[in-house]
């Protein structure tokens, strides 16, 4: 196997970009899905955001940078404009801001406000904890849930909105967008798409699929940061329209004019409440440009390679696949379910192969493209094997709960 992965890694056109990350020896990083690694050019981009722009610009920043560049203030709206071709989407219906959940609850918000009159929310049993606590949240809201089967059938005129993640955190298992989209607009519903598993790693096509709404994350296969801002598409055709409740000053459409009464901005900019971490966005906004330097046509064919190539390093393994077996049907990563799977995890990580582990019982790999050799898919299959034969995960050292899993 070791001999196939070099000869896949020296045909691979995408190799080189790994040198632009900064990984530690020793480690097979299969959690990018998680946390994305370092980008080398982020650690430069924030010592001269923290030297030059702050520590000498100032306030004078936000309008205009030490040496030039792009200013502070439109950070949200140039970082969204770099995601939008990522996902599909016009650069001027994408804005970066604020966590995934604080901008779920702004766009579950703004569905309402779409469609008056009607107050169910839709979505599937065991979606990612914060998709639905949001919609819990909501005091005007009543949650439907519907397993996949029973999705379509679920949709019916009380459906205000239809809140799905694209890409399952725990399974990989991928949604139909653009069945879903057109089946939820055939009952008068919005569609709101968590795209978090999906942006950087696997084709999406927001306004091919005629989404409405859509969220994603910063800090995993876009490589923004730990607790890097997330990103929200407001379909054009509703940027008349919508309203959100997070109504902060940076929404306004004259933020600095200091009124009492609030108006908001023209499109998406309406989604902004406060002040923008500029720190992190600099860094997402690094994450986000190495990304789509490397093209996400070249990312996903090495994605499924790479997945691909474990599948067939583990198949004699005593492994349950969790994910779909057509890696068009599937995100970037690979899901096993296995009794064990905790002190599986940590025995991996223990090797230096880190992955992560989903309650109860899934060993969850994650494959991000942009950096991973076919190499380090032949050796963490080979330790996986070795864990797995040896019984090593059974020491007691391997079942003890850390806090983050
Ligand atoms: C990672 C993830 C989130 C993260 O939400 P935060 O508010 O940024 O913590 C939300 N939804 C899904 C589906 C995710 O995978």
């Amino acid at each position: 196997m070791m001999q196939r992965a070099r000869d896949l890694d020296a045909a691979d056109a995408i190799a080189h970009f790994r040198d632009r990350f900064d990984l530690p020896e020793g480690v097979i990083y299969l959690d990018g899905n998680s946390l994305g690694p370092l980008p080398k050019a982020s650690r430069e981009r924030l010592h001269r955001v923290i030297d030059a722009e702050w520590g000498e610009g100032l306030i004078r920043s936000w309008n205009e940078l030490p040496g030039g560049g792009g200013d502070w203030i439109a950070m949200p709206q140039r970082v969204g404009a770099r995601i939008a071709p990522l996902v599909g989407a016009q650069a001027h219906e994408v804005i970066a801001c604020d966590s995934v959940s604080v901008n779920l609850a702004k766009l579950i918000g703004a569905a309402l406000s779409l469609n008056p009159g009607r107050n169910v929310v839709l979505s599937e049993p065991g979606n990612f904890p914060t998709d639905l606590y949001m919609i819990q949240g909501q005091p005007q809201v009543e949650q439907r849930l519907a397993g996949r089967d029973e999705m379509i059938e679920a949709l019916d005129e009380s459906v205000a909105l239809l809140l799905l993640t694209h890409v399952h955190y725990k399974t990989g298992e991928m949604f139909d967008m653009e069945r879903l989209t057109k089946a939820a607009h055939d009952v008068g519903a919005i569609v709101l798409w968590d795209l978090s598993h999906s942006g950087g790693a696997v084709p999406v096509d927001l306004n091919g699929a005629n989404a409405d709404l859509a969220v994603g994350c910063g800090y995993k296969y876009l490589n923004g940061g730990p607790g890097a801002p997330a990103y929200a598409f407001v379909a054009e055709r509703h940027h008349g329209d919508f309203s959100q409740p997070l109504t902060g000053w940076f929404g306004h459409a004259q933020p600095f004019a200091f009124s009492d009464e609030y108006e908001p901005a023209e499109g998406v900019k309406r989604l902004l409440a406060g002040t923008p971490p500029v720190l992190a966005m600099a860094a997402l906004e690094s994450g986000v440009e190495l990304i789509a330097e490397i093209g996400m046509e070249a990312l996903v064919a090495k994605s499924r390679a790479l997945s691909e190539f474990f599948r067939e390093c583990v198949a004699g393994l005593d492994l349950d696949l969790v994910s779909p077996r057509e890696p068009a049907q599937r995100g970037s990563q690979l899901s096993f379910r296995h009794e064990n799977a905790y002190a599986l995890s940590q025995a991996l990580i223990a090797r230096g192969v880190i992955g992560d582990f989903r309650d109860p019982d899934i060993l969850r790999l994650g494959f991000a493209p942009a950096y991973l050799r076919f190499a380090d898919i032949a050796e963490a299959a080979r330790h996986l094997a070795e864990v797995l034969e040896t019984g090593e995960w059974e020491r007691d050292e391997y079942s003890t709960r850390a806090a983050v899993t």
